[in-house]
């Protein structure tokens, strides 16, 4: 598999590129600024190879389980609640352990970055889960 995603910008007419893990400029012909933003990517790419296809099964069920899980609530409280917190909670959880960002967002923030950003994301989904157990238990009774 191929993940190199070669970026050329041009600063003042010369080309200049971005590391593929941190983002920092580098030259031409490098692609990554040092050993360790290699190692770091390395790394990142591995732990892919190893969970890329278990994170995209559950990533599917729990973008599913939120929406069918806030319709099942209007019929039977207790299913909707457990199906759609559980699924906010379920892949909050795995996004923490395994941030995996689309490449569309590695292609623009390069792995560093679009890792936080992920991780970021999965604390959102843990506080809506909670939001919406919250909102459950105050106003539905
Ligand atoms: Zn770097």
């Amino acid at each position: 598999m191929c993940y190199t995603v070669i970026k050329k910008d041009t600063f003042w007419g010369v080309l200049v590129k971005k590391c593929d893990y941190c983002g920092s400029e580098i030259s031409y012909f490098d692609q990554y600024c040092n050993d360790e933003c290699q190692l770091h990517a390395n790394k990142y790419y591995e732990l892919v190879e190893r969970f890329g296809k278990l994170f995209s099964v559950i990533n599917m069920i729990c973008v599913f389980g939120i929406p069918i899980g806030l319709f099942i609530f209007s019929f039977s409280r207790e299913v909707g609640l457990v199906l759609s917190v559980g699924s906010c909670a379920v892949l909050g959880i795995m996004l923490l352990l395994l941030p995996f960002p689309t490449e569309s967002m590695i292609k623009k923030y390069k792995i560093q970055n679009a890792v936080k950003r992920t991780r970021i994301f999965g604390i959102m989904l843990l506080g809506l889960g909670l939001l919406i157990a919250i909102f459950a238990v105050i106003f539905v009774k």
